[in-house]
């Protein structure tokens, strides 16, 4: 049985109550989808249940890198820039496929917060911290070698730049892929399953009650230990233990918006300081271009924070602020998206001078908590937490686990051939994409989406070219629909358009001419009934308003 599969849904959740757990994390962002992967390859039972789809939360609602947090050096966070720094690494290592580099360039203008003396020196520190390799350090430009790389930055005022190296990710895909290979290695994952409080023995945390959110059916699930690695919802999480530990997060939000790339055309990406002192990001991507973010406090509905018209105004004021001959206007404004910071409270602070530092909590019920943190630093959190859990397994049990080992373990899709480097493994299945009746930009989509997993999605579009030549759904959306549902737990149209693929943000006018065709392709393929269609299109409905 394939038991990452949504076709297997039942029978997986089935297993959920027979089986004695080691380990049950709760929530399947990137924090918990690490922590899984973390346990799982130390041997242990591992249960992860998240009560929306995987990376539903705030990992899917990110800026989408990688970095080196050159940002907190302005806030001396020297040990935070040095370990993001080493572990932004350690990903591009074992997940090449969701990590490109991507030069960004910061430039110099007269009166902006940035000196070219100050920034050098911040950049050496940064790359001496993050050890930075020597191809993929900072370079410093004059005014003109700047105004040529970015022709639309305005020449007036412009004293020079810097270019230095991040690297670009999908943080869902990224999230699902660390969840398949955590499968791989016997984590029992399964996705819209809601923890609605916990089971203890002698005041000690033994396992949870769960409620499956598509059928209301609730259940109980044994586990020896228990992390909440709720992200926004840790303290709703915390506040249903006996301990009543609630009210260390702060809460904050960050927009972006998405504009056609034609509307606002950089050559490249950029990190620009904004009128009120900020930082913020211009990315371009698939022919769109991002721009965010915003940092204001929040609390409001978590699991569907929206954008409002003062966060488009703001983002747009910041970036005509810079492109004075390109002005951004509202209508332009495509789709975008907000998430939300999961942060450890620090009272008297502005939202982007709190700390992204992570925290680890033991309560006297057993129950472990994890706040805080970064995408990048997920892999660090993971082991960090995971030694916490061994301290007390060799205390409480006597049983004495294995040290981490997940720097070596590439992830789902990042198992390309040793023999060749990873751009010239695109060109080579990107070329026989051609072959299986994918065009060249679909073929690239594909490989760069499912990496060393591209075979498995090829050979899907062999069947099918087979068994249903012509279907009113393009073959790239239906192999790439397959391939997810039975390898990805993928559920519903929404859980395809955002989480698996991302084109809700980047392609939202494909989703909004293939939403029909492709609801009732799902349909046919999991057999759902008229209830189940109804409330899956009313989800697809909602995410799309979401974003626009
Ligand atoms: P989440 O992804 O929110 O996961 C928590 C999960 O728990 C959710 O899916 C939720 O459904 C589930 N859950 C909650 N309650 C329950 C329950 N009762 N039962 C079952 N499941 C439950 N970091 C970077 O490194 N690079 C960046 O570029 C970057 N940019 C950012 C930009 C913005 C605007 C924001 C908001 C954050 C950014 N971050 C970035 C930070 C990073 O995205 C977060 O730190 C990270 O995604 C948090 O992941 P998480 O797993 O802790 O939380």
């Amino acid at each position: 049985m394939n038991s990452f599969s949504s076709k297997n849904r039942a029978t997986i959740i089935k297993q959920l109550s027979a089986v004695n757990y080691d380990l049950l994390v709760i929530g399947g962002g990137i924090t918990g989808a690490g922590i899984a992967l973390d346990a799982a390859s130390r041997g242990l039972k591992v249960a992860l249940l998240d009560m929306q789809d995987f990376a539903a939360g705030t990992s899917s609602r990110s800026t989408k890198l990688i970095h080196g947090g050159l940002r907190y050096l302005k806030q001396l966070e020297f040990a935070l820039v040095a370990e993001v720094g080493r572990e932004r690494k350690i990903i591009h290592r074992n997940a090449p496929h969701l990590t490109k580099p991507e030069a960004m360039l910061l430039p110099i203008m007269k009166k902006g917060s940035f000196g070219k003396f100050t920034t050098k020196l911040a950049m050496i520190v940064y790359e001496r911290l993050a050890g930075v390799k020597k191809e993929e350090r900072h370079q410093v430009l004059s005014a003109k070698e700047t105004s040529l790389k970015e022709p639309l930055l305005p020449k007036e005022n412009l004293l020079g730049g810097i270019l230095f190296y991040e690297y670009r990710t999908d943080d869902a895909r990224l999230t699902i892929e660390i969840l398949k290979e955590a499968v791989i290695k016997g984590t029992t994952a399964v996705n819209y399953i809601k923890v609605t409080g916990f089971t203890y023995e002698n005041d000690i945390v033994n396992g949870v009650q769960a409620e499956d959110q598509l059928n209301g059916a609730a259940f109980h699930i044994k586990a020896a230990y228990v992390i909440n690695a709720g992200g926004p919802w840790v303290d709703e999480l915390d506040g249903l233990d006996n301990t009543k530990n609630a009210g260390k997060l702060q809460i904050t939000k960050g927009v972006h918006i998405v504009v056609d790339q034609k509307k606002l055309p950089v050559k490249q990406s950029l990190y620009f300081d904004t009128y009120d002192g900020r930082m913020m990001f211009i990315i371009p991507r698939e022919g769109k271009t991002y721009i965010g973010t915003t940092d204001t406090f929040y609390d409001g509905d978590k699991p569907h924070p929206k954008i409002t018209a003062g966060d488009r105004e703001y983002i747009l004021k910041c970036v005509n602020d810079y492109f004075q001959a390109q002005k951004l206007k509202p209508g332009d404004i495509e789709s975008g998206w907000a998430g939300l910071r999961p942060l450890i409270r620090k009272p008297g602070k502005k939202p982007s001078e709190i700390s992204r530092k992570d925290e680890t909590f033991v309560w006297e019920s057993g129950l472990i908590t994890i706040a805080g943190g970064k995408l990048t630093g997920y892999r660090k959190m993971a082991e960090r937490v995971m030694n916490k859990v061994a301290e007390k397994m060799l205390r409480d049990l006597g049983r004495k686990i294995p040290v981490s080992t997940t720097s070596g373990i590439k992830i789902s899709g990042g198992k390309m051939y040793k023999s060749v480097s990873f751009r010239e493994f695109v060109k080579n299945k990107i070329k026989e994409g051609f072959t299986v009746g994918f065009t060249g930009e679909e073929a690239e989509k594909i490989v760069s989406r499912y990496g060393s997993n591209v075979d498995a999605v090829y050979n899907i579009a062999r069947k099918l070219n087979m068994e249903e030549p012509e279907n009113a759904l393009p073959l790239a959306l239906r192999v790439q629909l397959i391939y997810t549902i039975e390898n990805e737990m993928c559920v519903s149209p929404a859980d395809f358009f955002t989480r698996r693929t991302g084109m809700l943000y980047f392609e939202i006018k494909v989703v909004k001419s293939m939403k029909e065709a492709l609801s009732a392709y799902m349909r046919k393929l999991l057999l759902w009934d008229e209830n189940t269609s109804a409330v899956f299109e009313k989800q697809l409905a909602e995410a799309i308003l979401e974003v626009e």
